[in-house]
C-alpha cells in the first residue's frame, strides 16, 4: 500500500457540483466537510440550491433515451473501466474515505473491495438482461415479456459507507440503461465526488450521471421528487426519512427502494461455538465503529452461557486501541459527528440507570475528535434504549433468554427487520430460526455477510427492495408485456 500524503489527496479531489458533465460551482456558500477524528476543517464542498437539483435532473433526462440505447456491452464495458480505476486508486479511496467519515484504514480498504464489487458484479449482470417469450394457454396468442430502464433516478446515500451506497445504486442504474442524479451525505461527500470523477474519466457520457452535493436537503430532493419526469428514488438511510420519501413518491407513483435503518438481533444458544460466536460478535458490531445499517444490535444470550460470553467479549473489546483511523491498530475510531457521541452517550447512561453492568468501556473519549470507547454492557433491561433503538455506535449490549421461544420472541420484538445473526451447532434448530426470524438477511455462525452477489435489503421497517445480487439489476428495470395473435391462426 502506498498512501499519498493528505494534502496532495484533497487537493485533487473535486468539491463542485457534477451536471450535463461539467463540474460547477453551487450557488449557495459552500459547505465544510469535517475530520470527526479532530473536529477540523477537510475541504469546503459546492452547495446546489433546487434550481440546480433541478438543472441536473434537466441533464439526466436531456440523454435518457441516448443512454437507454447504448449496448449493454458498452455499458458493462465502462463499468468494468471504472472498477478497474477504482482498484489502480484504492489507497487514495481508502485514505479518503478514512478522512471524511473516521474508519479505521483497514476496514476503508475493506469497503473498496466491497464497493468495487458492485461495479464488477453488474458490469456482468449489464450483458444478462433477459425477457421471454411464450404462447398463452388458451393457444390464442403469443407474448414477449421484455425489459426496460425505469429512467432518470434520484439516489440518495447516508454517510456511514459512503463508496459502497453509491456505487450499490450507480452500478445497478447505469448497467440497466438509466441516467441519475446522485445526492451523497453532507458530512461525507467526497468520496462519491471522486467516484464520479472516476466514471467521468472512463468515458460515462455527460448528462448520465449527475451529482449534486447541498446543505438544503430537504429543498433539493423535494423539487427533483415533485418533478414528473422522475421515474425511480432508491434511499439508503434512516426509517423517518425513508417513510417521508416514500409518502412523496406515492404522489407521482414513482418506483421505490428503501434501504433504511436496523435493530439486528444476535441471538447465541449454547450450543453454539462460544469461539465462533465471540468473533462474530466483535465483527458483526465494532465493524464501521457500530455505524452500520447491519450491526448487531441486541445480542439476546442464553442464560447459562450469558456470564462466559459476556466475559470473553469484555476481554477482546478492553485490548482496542481508539484513535484517527489512520493510525496503525486503530480499531476504534472517531464516530461521525459529537450529536453521535452525545446519544450514545444518553443511552449507555440510561442502560445503566435501568440496571445495566458495565463490564468495559462506557465513557466518551477524552480530547479533540467524536470519540466514544467500545463498550459492553450485560444484564440489560428489555425497555433500554439501547435495546429498542438502533445504536449506531461502538456499543454492546447483552440480554439473555431461557428457550428457543423465548429467543424467537426477543428477536422479532422490534419494528425493524434487515439483518440476523444466529449462533448454534444444531442443524435443525437454525432451520427453524431461519424460518422463524423476520429479516431479510440471516447471519448462521457468521458475523460479516455482505456481498455484491447476495441480495441486500429488509423487511418491516427496515425497507423494501433489493440490492445486489440478480435482484439489484431488476430494481431499475421495468417489464413490459406485450401480446400479438397467433401466427398459425392469423392467416
Ligand atoms: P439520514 O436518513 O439522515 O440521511 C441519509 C441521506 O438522506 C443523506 O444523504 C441525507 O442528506 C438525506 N436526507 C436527509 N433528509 C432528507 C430529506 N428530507 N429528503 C431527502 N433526503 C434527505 O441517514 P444517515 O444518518 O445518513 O444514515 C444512517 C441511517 O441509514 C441509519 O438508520 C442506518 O441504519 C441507515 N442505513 C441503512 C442501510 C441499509 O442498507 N438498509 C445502509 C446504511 C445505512
Amino acid at each position: 500500500m502506498s498512501y499519498p500524503t493528505e494534502a496532495d489527496l484533497l487537493a485533487k479531489i473535486p468539491t463542485q457540483l457534477y451536471i450535463g458533465g461539467e463540474w460547477v460551482d453551487g450557488e449557495n456558500d459552500p459547505f465544510t466537510v469535517f475530520d470527526p477524528a479532530t473536529g477540523e476543517e477537510l475541504v469546503k464542498v459546492a452547495n446546489a440550491t433546487p434550481a440546480q437539483a433541478r438543472a441536473a435532473l434537466d441533464a439526466a433526462v436531456a440523454v435518457k433515451d441516448e443512454w437507454a440505447r447504448t449496448s449493454p456491452r458498452h455499458r458493462s464495458d465502462l463499468l468494468r473501466k471504472a472498477f478497474d480505476l477504482l482498484m489502480e486508486r484504492r489507497d487514495e479511496f481508502a485514505l479518503l474515505m478514512t478522512l471524511e467519515m473516521g474508519k479505521p484504514l483497514a476496514e476503508a480498504q475493506g469497503e473498496v473491495t466491497y464497493g468495487g464489487e458492485f461495479l464488477r458484479w453488474f458490469s456482468e449482470q449489464a450483458p444478462r438482461v433477459f425477457g421471454r417469450y411464450g404462447q398463452i394457454p388458451e393457444g390464442t396468442a403469443r407474448m414477449i415479456v421484455s425489459k426496460q430502464p425505469v429512467g432518470p433516478c434520484f439516489l440518495i446515500t447516508p454517510w456511514n459507507f459512503p463508496l459502497a451506497m453509491a456505487t450499490r445504486k450507480i452500478g445497478p442504474a447505469l448497467a440497466a440503461g438509466n441516467t441519475m442524479v446522485v445526492k451523497p451525505a453532507s458530512l461525507t461527500p467526497l468520496t462519491t465526488l471522486y467516484m464520479v470523477k472516476v466514471f467521468e474519466e472512463v468515458g460515462v457520457p455527460a448528462g448520465v450521471i449527475n451529482v449534486i452535493t447541498s446543505r438544503d436537503t430537504a429543498g433539493v430532493s423535494d423539487i427533483i421528487m415533485e418533478d414528473d419526469r422522475l421515474r425511480k428514488v432508491s434511499f439508503t438511510g434512516s426509517t423517518p426519512v425513508g417513510i417521508g420519501l416514500m409518502k412523496k413518491a406515492a404522489d407521482k407513483v414513482l418506483r421505490t427502494s428503501m434501504e433504511l435503518g436496523g435493530n439486528a438481533p444476535f441471538v447465541v444458544f449454547d450450543d453454539a461455538d462460544l469461539d465462533k460466536a465471540v468473533d462474530g460478535a466483535i465483527a458483526a458490531k465494532f465493524r464501521n465503529i457500530g455505524q452500520a445499517c447491519t450491526a448487531a444490535n441486541r445480542f439476546i444470550v442464553q442464560e447459562s452461557i450469558a456470564d462466559e460470553f459476556a466475559r470473553r467479549v469484555g476481554e477482546r473489546v478492553a485490548e482496542f486501541k481508539m484513535g484517527r483511523g489512520t493510525e496503525e491498530g486503530v480499531v476504534i475510531g472517531p464516530l461521525v459527528e459529537e450529536k453521535a457521541v452525545n446519544k450514545v452517550a444518553e443511552m449507555v447512561d440510561d442502560a445503566v440507570a435501568k440496571g445495566a453492568e458495565v463490564v468495559t468501556g462506557g465513557k466518551k473519549g477524552e480530547g479533540a475528535g467524536y470519540f466514544y470507547e467500545a463498550t459492553v454492557l450485560k444484564g440489560v433491561s428489555l425497555d433500554a434504549q439501547v435495546v429498542e433503538e438502533e445504536i449506531f455506535g461502538p456499543v454492546l449490549p447483552i440480554v439473555t433468554f431461557a428457550d428457543e421461544d423465548e429467543a424467537v420472541e426477543l428477536a422479532n420484538a422490534s419494528e425493524y427487520g434487515l439483518m440476523s445473526y444466529v449462533f448454534t451447532e444444531n442443524f435443525s434448530r437454525a432451520q427453524r430460526m431461519m424460518d422463524r426470524i423476520e429479516a431479510g438477511m440471516m447471519g448462521l455462525n457468521v458475523g460479516v455477510l455482505s456481498n455484491a452477489a447476495a441480495p441486500f435489503g429488509g423487511v418491516k421497517m427496515s425497507g423494501m427492495g433489493k440490492e445486489g445480487s440478480f435482484e439489484g439489476i431488476e430494481e431499475y428495470l421495468n417489464t413490459k408485456y406485450t401480446a400479438f395473435p397467433e401466427p398459425h391462426t392469423d392467416k
